[in-house]
């Protein structure tokens, strides 16, 4: 069998120095390549032993550390599947997701022991252990029992590497399987369009739960012998700190909206700074043009998913859009298609369907549903709107289930969004469409006011009236204090509907 293990790959373009620093974190612990290799090592042996096999899930719910991102590679090396579940998840949340990907091993935070236990014996772990945000616990007292030396697994690329269960806000949440191929592709990829290389120190302050901060952060700097500022969290002060000493820094577009808010943050607080990126979630043209009003930055925004990893990107020379995600990534076929698969044209608003090295091998348990997702000729449907404009820029209109239907036209609530943000006084807002005795749905905005600023709904629904058909505009404009957000950012739009319903 040829080795085409993801770990195998990273191995293979670790620095020749391996007693180089890789990462240091917040409280200043400063981390070497092969001390991060022994620690994997460690923890393969100790899941090994703890009767874990190549296939089998290795379930975590754990704090940031990097003594994490071992585990991770842990399970890379050991041909186990790792299965990151976001800390915010309940008991209840988790039992679910256990009960679904039945681990062999499941790692959770001591805290946490009496209340997922059960439920991961239950579904059939084999062991539960424990990893706390200061990288010790059972795992780590285990993993120090055993060598550093530890055989590599070999894998073909179609052998699942992570199941990343999708945020899913309908249904059911849905483990997405990526593969050994699946993750190369998307590193190698990433790292040739950003130019990643030694010299680069990336700030790492996002989640490590989700494709972003685990795959995304990880993979640029394991790739490329670059370095890493690792917070455990976003938190401004240290962001600020720490920003003169990076290159490159990866957020979520919240992170750009609280360094903009903070006055003393310019171009002089990130002079080494080559790179921000910005995803997960719309970064506002707004954000885009201040940031680069502000810092001489335009920011690089992208757009993936957990399905697929990075899809698309904005150029790292060449013209950044504000308002789109840039174009395919090397390899990766995108199309926005109508709703026969049939793909339209440039100016024309769809599906956003792809297919690519990066595409996921289906979701787990669930062949049919897998199959649904997949166009005749093999592409997948992201469930995302776009467009295409002139150039190849692909811009995200919104998600296809947000798309509301009012009295038979469809309202894209992202074109809305944008009119709205654009009123003075305005911070954010988010369209949902509300059940509607006579249009079966009604447009329903949700306000957000600047700190001082007082808005008047009836006012702003007069000055939209200028720029959008009577068909677009709101019926109810509902002023908030914010808006509800998930991890990454993302406005949880099924909870603002339940909310207001
Ligand atoms: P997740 O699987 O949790 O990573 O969520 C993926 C979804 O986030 C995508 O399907 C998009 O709806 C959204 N998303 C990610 N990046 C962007 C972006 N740059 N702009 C707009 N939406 C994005």
């Amino acid at each position: 069998m040829k080795d085409e293990s993801f770990h195998a790959l990273l191995r293979s373009r670790f620095p020749a120095d391996t007693s180089a620093p890789l990462l240091e974190t917040d409280q200043g612990s400063v981390w070497s390549w092969s001390q991060l290799d022994a620690a994997s090592a460690r923890m393969a042996n100790a899941l090994e032993q703890a009767g874990a096999r190549p296939g089998d899930r290795i379930g975590a719910q754990v704090d940031k550390s990097p003594e994490a991102l071992a585990l991770y590679l842990a399970c890379l090396r050991a041909g186990l599947v790792y299965l990151p579940l976001n800390n915010a998840y309940t008991p209840a949340e988790v039992g679910y997701f256990v009960g679904d990907a039945r681990p062999a091993v499941f790692v959770c935070t001591p805290g946490a022991l009496a209340a997922l236990e059960p439920a991961a014996l239950e579904a059939g772990a084999l062991s539960v252990l424990t990893l706390d945000a200061d990288g010790g616990g059972s795992l780590a007292e285990a993993a120090a029992r055993h060598p550093e030396a530890h055989a590599p697994v070999l894998r073909e690329a179609g052998h699942v590497a992570a199941i990343i269960y999708t945020s899913g806000t309908t249904g059911r949440s849905k483990g997405a399987m990526l593969t050994h191929g699946n993750l190369a592709s998307n590193g190698l990829a990433l790292v040739e369009a950003w130019a990643f290389g030694p010299g680069d120190v990336l700030l790492h302050a996002l989640p490590v739960f989700h494709v972003h901060g685990l795959f995304v952060a990880h993979h640029c700097v394991l790739l490329s012998g670059a370095r890493m500022l690792y917070h455990r969290r976003f938190d401004l002060p240290l962001l600020l700190r720490d920003l003169p000493r990076a290159t490159v820094l990866m957020g979520v577009p919240t992170f750009y909206t609280r360094l903009l808010a903070d006055p003393g943050f310019g171009r002089h607080t990130a002079p080494g700074v080559r790179l921000f990126v910005s995803g997960s979630a719309p970064l506002l043209p707004e954000t885009f043009n201040a940031f680069e009003a502000r810092t001489g930055h335009r920011i690089l925004e992208r757009y993936g998913m957990s399905e697929a990893g990075m899809i698309t990107s904005n150029p790292l020379h060449g013209e950044r859009r504000g308002g789109t995600v840039g174009q395919p990534l090397a390899g990766v076929t995108v199309r926005v298609a109508d709703g026969e698969d049939r793909p339209l044209p440039a100016g024309e608003t769809g599906g956003v369907q792809l297919r690519g090295p990066n595409v996921f091998a289906g979701y787990w348990g669930m062949p049919e549903k897998t199959r649904e997702e997949f166009t005749a000729d093999g592409f997948f449907r992201t469930g995302d709107v776009g467009r295409f404009d002139a150039h190849g820029y692909l811009s995200i209109v919104g998600r296809a289930k947000d798309l509301i239907i009012t009295g038979g036209y469809n309202v894209y609530p992202r074109e809305i969004e944008l009119e709205i943000d654009a009123i003075p006084g305005v911070l954010e807002s988010a369209v949902i469409g509300l059940p509607h005795p006579d249009f079966g749905e009604a447009v329903t905005a949700v306000v957000v006011a600047r700190p001082g600023a007082a808005l008047d709904p009836a006012a702003m629904v007069a000055s939209l009236r200028e720029r959008l058909a009577a068909y677009k505009l709101p019926k109810r404009v509902i002023l908030a204090d914010e808006l509800p957000r998930n991890a990454m950012g993302k406005v949880q739009k099924a909870e603002l509907r339940r909310l207001l319903g």
